[in-house]
């Protein structure tokens, strides 16, 4: 499904995972999400995060819409988020090159045993890497089939330079773009649609919590 129109700035939005058919919970946030438009009679925009290739499902967009419908709560707009890739894959580029993030190619188990030993952080989930990958000199990378890029927050922030995409290592190696080799995290793709649309508000279920501060 292509998104409809160019993306509005403004309003309230909305941002299921097509990844199944909606439970209470998601008609609850979407009813929520919906009453606070009309309200403040902003536009209401649902956009479909459909980046997670894997978990989505197919007719499942279709589906949702169906059941807000019945529900009387219609949407003034639908985008859908692999519709900016682009603009992703760009902004990866420019990221890169300005330095905030860098190529990480330690596997899960090596996170984890770097942690090991380390006292427990404050933001258990956030501060989950030791920072390994950090010094700009540490440039030789492993042979591996994908690297992660993380963004190298402020140490005072207390949060952990997290991943915000995966892509080959050739990227690294020699800034051949393998575009098609790129798979943006949740928080990537999020932030960056969600400072492109202009909200006003947005509406988002509190097991989000944790990923705010990213
Ligand atoms: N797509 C996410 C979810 O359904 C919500 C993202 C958000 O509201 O920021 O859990
Ligand atoms: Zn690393």
């Amino acid at each position: 499904m292509k998104s409809l129109g160019a993306p509005a700035t403004g309003g309230v939005r909305f941002a299921p995972s097509p990844t199944g058919r909606f439970h209470i919970g998601n008609l609850r946030t979407a009813w929520i999400s919906y009453k606070l438009s009309r309200q403040l009679q902003l536009p209401w925009i649902v956009r479909f995060e459909d980046i997670d290739r894997p978990r989505v499902l197919a007719g499942a967009q279709e589906q949702q819409l169906a059941d807000m419908r019945a529900l009387g709560l219609v949407p003034d707009q639908v985008l859908v988020q692999s519709d900016f890739e682009e603009r992703h894959w760009q902004l990866l580029i420019r990221a890169i090159e300005d330095g905030v993030i860098y190529p990480c190619d330690c596997s899960r188990k090596e996170v984890q045993q770097a942690l090991s030993g380390l006292a427990s952080a404050p933001h258990a989930e956030l501060a989950a890497y030791s920072g390994h990958c950090r010094p700009l000199s540490r440039r030789e990378l492993k042979s591996v089939d994908s690297i992660a890029w993380r963004f190298r927050m402020p140490l005072e922030s207390g949060i952990q330079d997290f991943i915000v995409a995966r892509t080959s290592p050739q990227l690294s190696e020699n800034g051949a773009s393998d575009r098609a080799s790129f798979t943006p995290s949740y928080h990537w793709a999020c932030a960056i649609d969600d400072f492109d649309g202009r909200y006003d508000w947005i509406v988002r279920s509190s097991d989000l919590a944790h990923a705010l501060p990213l």
